[in-house]
């Protein structure tokens, strides 16, 4: 019997818990990283904010602007901002640039509403703003919750007016409004992802008309009228602007224990601000050269200029190779990448998604993926078991707390990640994240201890 029991030991995989297995030194770093993190939700709820907070982390850590055609050397950090919405972040290492480097992808875009290019109107003496939802949401829960308006306007002019409004306390907040439950007999036969259609996530901005004789329109005319006084806009600068409706909630500790967080965005700032403090909380010079993408446009495809599919990075890294006289694929052939995204945690209400040995679990650390996609393995990056087998190494070699999953039981569904753009660079690339609770909802739910060993499996890796 006593055999047994050794060679159970000594033989079968077994996980435990964070809270169980850390000291509670680690736990308490976890809560004072919670802290950090939280403001960082909170000042970056649109993938421009946070370009804008990164940069301002990053130059207090003596990042400049990347200038292409310049020699960097080991110790150099720079940073390229690519059109305020994505964001390539290097620190050279003492290793020769065609070594190769950590790359660690996060993106910083998140589910929302975007406000229509034509979106002003009044019905029954309200004014209202048509929207268009991006990103994979649940159209239901973005009603009667309170909202706030972010983005840029461009003038007529070329001048760029910034906006926000509804997160100080002082500000008013906007709303999606929804149907009495005693008149909604009919509205709650629809199927669910109908129960609110998209052209009824209409945002209520104002109720006030204008003084004047004049009975039509007279609600637009009053909102307008304030809009041109704040901003100096007219309905014709809507046509140049990009305004998103996100969740007025603050980012605030959840439970009795205060062990998990809850916020808006945490897909996948959470990946982006560990990765970021990783690179940020570097000392000295790395060996290898550390970069840090944090992305724009992962919810719909990683498309455009400003999602990992454009060439920025490939851009940055021939620039960064150039003066040495190396092409940049001889850079990215021989890096590696963690595309960092958040992972479905396992939900007790939901079981039954998930295969439950290849689950994620809240508080067992971040989730490694060999793969994504759906079916069978479609669209997925698929890691090889050479580089799952360095990454197992590393984290286990730095005592992280970490797990593997699959996205959900076979044949459910699926989903991927920006891994598969920046593995076709020939980049040996894995997945890695924090599992989420309510992954896509206004509100989603970490656990503190997982955001803490995540940024401690990006640190590991910054050697
Ligand atoms: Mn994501
Ligand atoms: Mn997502």
């Amino acid at each position: 019997m006593e055999n047994a029991k050794e060679l159970k030991e000594k033989l079968f995989f077994s996980k435990e818990n964070g809270c169980i297995v850390l000291p509670d030194e680690e736990l308490e770093k976890a809560a004072a990283f919670a802290e950090d993190y939280k403001a960082f939700l909170d000042a970056g709820k649109t993938e421009r904010e946070c370009v804008t907070e990164a940069v301002k982390l990053a130059e207090a850590k003596g990042y400049v602007p990347f200038e292409a055609g310049k020699k960097y050397g080991p110790g150099d950090k720079v940073y390229l901002n690519n059109r305020g919405k994505s964001l390539v972040l290097c620190h050279v290492g003492s290793d020769p640039i065609e070594k190769g480097m950590q790359i660690n992808a996060a993106h910083i875009d998140s589910p929302r509403l975007d406000v229509k290019q034509v979106p002003l109107y009044e019905d029954m003496e309200m004014a209202l703003l048509k929207t268009h939802y991006y990103g994979g949401i649940k159209k239901y829960q973005w009603t009667a919750i309170p909202l706030a308006l972010h983005g840029v306007i461009i003038k007529g002019d070329g001048s760029t007016v910034t906006v926000k409004i509804g997160e100080d306390d002082g500000d008013p907040v906007f709303c999606v409004t929804d149907l009495l439950p005693h008149l909604a007999t009919e509205q709650m036969k629809r199927s669910a992802g109908e129960i609110i259609k998209g052209e009824e996530l209409n945002l209520l901005i104002g109720s006030r008309p204008f003084r004047t004789d004049d009975k039509s329109e007279r609600v637009k005319l009053g909102i307008l009228n304030i809009l041109h006084e704040k901003y100096g806009i007219t309905e014709k600068d809507f046509l140049s602007a990009e305004l998103e409706i996100v969740p007025a909630f603050k980012a605030r500790d959840l439970g009795f224990d205060r062990s998990l967080i809850a916020s808006y965005g945490q897909d996948d700032r959470v990946c982006g601000y560990t990765a970021l403090r990783a690179l940020l909380d570097i000392e000295g010079t790395p060996a290898r050269t550390q970069m840090v993408l944090l992305a724009d446009k992962e919810e719909i495809g990683s498309c455009g200029a400003t999602g990992m599919k454009g060439a920025f990075m490939r851009y940055f890294v021939d620039d960064l190779a150039a003066p040495y006289g190396i092409a940049g694929h001889t850079v990215l052939s021989a890096s590696n990448c963690l595309s960092a995204d958040v992972g479905a945690a396992s939900d007790p209400t939901f079981a039954d998604v998930n295969e439950p040995r290849n689950a994620a679990y809240v508080n067992y650390g971040p989730v490694i993926l060999k793969f994504t996609g759906s079916r069978g393995k479609g669209g997925s990056n698929d890691a090889s078991a050479e580089y799952m087998g360095e990454v197992r190494r590393t984290l286990d070699a730095a005592g992280i707390v970490w797990q593997t999953a699959e996205l959900g039981r076979v044949d459910l569904g699926g989903g991927g990640t920006v891994a598969a753009y920046i593995a076709e660079l020939d980049v040996d690339t894995i997945d890695i994240g924090v599992p989420v609770l309510s992954m896509h909802a206004p509100y989603e739910v970490t656990s503190k201890l997982d955001v803490y060993e995540t940024y401690k499996a990006f640190c590991a890796f910054a050697k």
